[in-house]
C-alpha cells in the first residue's frame, strides 16, 4: 500500500509499505478520502510543536471497514467510517469528567502518532465513527473539522437568541457558521479574503465584513441595533483578531477562542470586568461526532462548499504547494485514494 511519509520538515515522500495487520480490538480501514488540515501544513513547514518525524500525517480521513478484529463489536464489514483521531488515557481528571479532548496525555493521530494518509489504516475500533454510505467519502471526511466548529458553538452556548460574529472564514470559521446557523442564530462572518466571504454568504451568513473595506464596529452596531454580537468566535488564530474579539463582543457576551496563536495576547482587565464577558477556549471533541454525523447524513448541513480542490494522494506534495502559493484560492484541499 501507499503511505505519505514526512521524513522531516519539507521532506515528504509517498512510500510503499506492507498492508498493516490488525489486533483483535482493531479494524482495518481502506482510506478513501483525506482532508489536508492547517496542522498538516504546519508539520510540513516545521512549524508544529508536536509533530512526530518521521511520521505519516493525516487526521481527517474517511474510509470503509475491510477487516475486523475478533473482539470488535458495533462495526460491520463494509461500514463507512470517519476517524476520531484523538487518543486518550481514560483515567486522568478530564477523562473522568468525559472531557477526553482535554486528556492530560492526549495524542492526536497524524500528529503525535502515525495518521491516516495511506491506503490502509489499522486502528482501534473505538476511534471509528460510522456514517451512512449515502454520504460520499469526500463529504464524510469533513465531519472532523465540522466537529471543531460544532464544539465552538456548544462551548459558546449559542442559541436562536444570539447574534454570532465569526472571525475568519477558513474551514473552522465556516464550520462554526454552519453549526451556529443550525442553532437558529444570526451569523456574521469576517475575513480579509473576498472569495472566502462569498462562500460564507452562500452558506447563510447574514452579514459579511471585510475589515479592509468596511468599518467593523459600525457594521456590527448596525447589525445588532447597537448591542454588539452576543457571541464572538475567534477562528483566525492571530493575536490581533483575538484581542479584537474582546472589543467586538457585547457586554455580558461570550468570546470563544478556537483559533490558535502562539503569541501572547494582552488582557484588558478593566474592560473584561466591565463587560463581565465569558472567555471560553474550545477544541475538537469526540462528543460532537455524534451530533454532526446525523446532520450531514440528513443533509441539514451541506459542507461541500468548504472544499476547493481534490488531488490524488500521489500529488500530496503538489497539494501542499498549492496551499502555500494560492492561499486565497484554496479552501479545504482533499486527497483521494483511488
Ligand atoms: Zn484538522
Ligand atoms: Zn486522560
Amino acid at each position: 500500500m501507499r503511505a505519505a511519509l514526512l521524513h522531516r520538515p519539507g521532506e515528504l515522500e509517498i512510500v510503499t509499505r506492507d498492508r498493516p495487520t490488525i489486533e483483535p480490538t482493531q479494524a482495518l480501514v481502506r482510506i478513501r478520502a483525506g482532508g489536508i488540515c492547517g496542522s498538516d501544513v504546519h508539520a510540513y513547514r516545521g512549524a508544529s510543536a508536536f509533530q512526530n518525524y518521521p511520521g505519516i500525517p493525516g487526521h481527517e480521513v474517511a474510509g470503509e471497514v475491510v477487516e475486523l478484529g475478533s473482539a470488535v463489536t458495533g462495526l460491520s464489514l463494509g461500514d463507512h467510517v470517519v476517524l476520531d483521531p484523538m487518543l486518550r488515557c481514560g483515567h486522568c481528571y478530564p477523562c473522568r469528567l468525559g472531557r477526553y479532548n482535554c486528556c492530560t496525555s492526549l495524542k492526536v493521530m497524524g500528529v503525535h502518532t502515525d495518521g491516516g494518509f495511506r491506503d490502509y489504516l489499522a486502528v482501534d475500533a473505538g476511534q471509528l465513527v460510522p456514517i451512512s454510505a449515502s454520504v460520499p467519502f469526500d463529504t464524510a471526511v469533513l465531519v472532523e473539522p465540522l466537529c471543531i466548529g460544532a464544539q465552538s458553538v456548544s462551548r459558546g452556548r449559542v442559541s436562536s437568541e444570539d447574534s454570532v460574529l465569526v472571525l475568519g472564514a477558513g474551514t473552522i470559521g465556516l464550520a462554526a457558521l454552519l453549526l451556529a446557523r443550525q442553532e437558529g442564530a444570526r451569523v456574521a462572518s469576517l475575513d480579509v479574503v473576498p472569495e472566502k466571504l462569498a462562500v460564507a454568504r452562500s452558506l447563510g451568513a447574514d452579514l459579511t465584513i471585510d475589515p479592509n473595506n468596511d468599518n467593523v464596529e459600525q457594521a456590527l452596531n448596525e447589525w445588532t441595533g447597537g448591542d454588539g454580537p452576543s457571541v464572538v468566535i475567534e477562528a483566525v488564530g492571530s493575536p490581533r483578531t483575538t484581542r479584537a474579539a474582546l472589543d467586538y463582543v457585547s457586554p455580558a457576551g461570550r468570546v470563544v477562542i478556537v483559533g490558535i496563536t502562539t503569541e501572547e495576547v494582552p488582557f484588558p482587565i478593566p474592560m473584561l470586568v466591565r463587560k463581565e464577558m465569558d472567555i471560553i477556549a474550545s477544541r475538537n471533541s469526540r462528543e460532537q461526532f455524534r451530533r454532526v454525523v446525523p446532520l450531514v447524513e440528513s443533509g441539514a448541513i451541506d459542507p461541500r462548499p468548504l472544499v476547493s480542490h481534490r488531488l490524488p494522494l500521489d500529488e500530496f506534495q503538489a497539494a501542499l504547494d498549492l496551499i502555500r502559493t494560492e492561499p486565497h484560492r484554496t479552501r479545504k484541499v482533499l486527497l483521494t485514494f483511488d
